[in-house]
């Protein structure tokens, strides 16, 4: 605590992030990472930006980047905006499109992406959160109340849960009045994306980052998808806060992101067969595993606690996520690593419980 604080600096509750510990030695499962590096390409363009000109500011639009994304989502540049990190594009978005306090509380559930209270606080935003079926799934139905708007991440998190395409149809179909923002952070490992639906709904924002399905969580990219009256507010709030908030580098490796398509399709696939095998080996441990469709899956064993394990694992130098909150402590978040990590993972459990 410090006097020269501001009272609202010190109310905050900041968001922790997982650990990055430092090593080699280490398997890290714990901040969903992909276990692949990014596409050579990619590295290639980021090389190749290393010169003389970075004496100069980036554009600060980032243009080249929203128009290769738009191009890829077959979209139009003034349906996107790009930020560094996605966490950085739904502070935008909490602070610029979901504070409508008239309206009603924002919604979102109350096991989900534990940045968003965070950013309600930071932004002073009421928000009711909505508490998640029995079966751990977010119901859609529940979010049909007066609201200011409407966040929730699909596949979900840290449930690796997907809502179906659907049902955040008929949401928004009854929902003209506020923003719903599907924060698509894991889409591409298995769930249908809510962009197709953009060009239908002006009130639908869909948020991506390239940390997670384009290996890409070093180099902090992130973007959002809706319709160009949503971007405008974004792009309102950017350039009331930093008007370059990507380098140039993140701009040339975003843009080399969506060329090798191969690489992505590949790394995908590896990390989804990957996702099915550790999901049965855990359940054969005597896991209960949440069905993901992310590049994590959330499990909890009936004879262990969580604690015990993540302690355990943590000796052995294998780093997952334990969640100390109500309902899901009892779950151990774990990412989905190569093949050799995943076996080490399942070795040490194998030790742990006796089997
Ligand atoms: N949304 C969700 C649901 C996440 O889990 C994360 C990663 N912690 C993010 C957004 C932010 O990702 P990034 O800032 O790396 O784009």
């Amino acid at each position: 605590m410090s006097n020269y604080w501001s009272d609202i600096v010190r109310d905050l509750e900041p968001y922790t992030p997982g650990e990055q510990p430092q090593g080699d030695n280490i398997t890290k499962l714990n901040t969903n990472e992909n276990p692949y590096g990014p596409s050579p390409v990619v590295l290639q363009a980021i090389a190749d930006r290393l010169n003389e000109d970075l004496r100069r500011y980036p554009p600060p639009d980032a243009g080249e980047l929203r128009q290769a994304i738009a191009d890829y989502y077959q979209l139009s540049a003034e349906q996107v905006f790009v930020g560094n990190g996605s966490d950085e594009v739904l502070a935008h978005v909490f602070k610029g499109l979901l504070n409508h306090p008239a309206q009603g509380p924002l919604l979102f559930p109350d096991i989900s992406y534990s940045f968003y209270p965070v950013f309600c606080r930071l932004f002073d935003i009421q928000f009711d959160q909505v508490p998640l079926a029995d079966d751990f799934s977010v119901d859609l139905d529940h979010y049909r109340r007066p609201n200011g708007g409407i966040i929730f991440a699909n596949p979900n998190a840290p449930t690796g849960i997907l809502v179906p395409l659907a049902d955040i149809k008929n949401l928004l179909a009854d929902n003209p009045q506020s923003v719903v923002v599907v924060d698509e952070a894991y889409i591409d490992f298995g769930g249908q994306s809510a962009i197709s639906l953009v060009d239908r709904y002006p009130n639908l924002l869909v948020v991506h980052t390239l940390s997670k399905s384009r290996s890409l969580a070093g180099m902090r990219i992130g973007y959002a998808l809706g319709s160009s009256e949503l971007i405008a507010g974004l792009d309102r709030v950017k350039n009331s806060f930093n008007s370059y908030p990507l380098s140039h580098l993140q701009i040339a490796a975003g843009i080399a992101a969506f060329v090798d398509e191969d690489y992505f399709r590949h790394t995908r696939q590896q990390v989804i067969t990957e996702r099915q095998r550790l999901t049965a080996q855990l359940q054969g441990l005597g896991f209960e595993v949440l069905p993901s469709e992310a590049n994590f899956v959330f499990a909890s064993h009936g004879q262990h606690t969580a604690a015990s394990i993540a302690a355990y694992l943590r000796q052995k130098n294998i780093v997952i996520r334990h969640f100390k909150k109500p309902r899901i402590d009892q779950f151990l978040r774990i990412t989905v690593g190569t093949e050799d990590q995943n076996n080490l993972l399942l070795d040490a459990l194998k030790s742990h419980l006796n089997v």
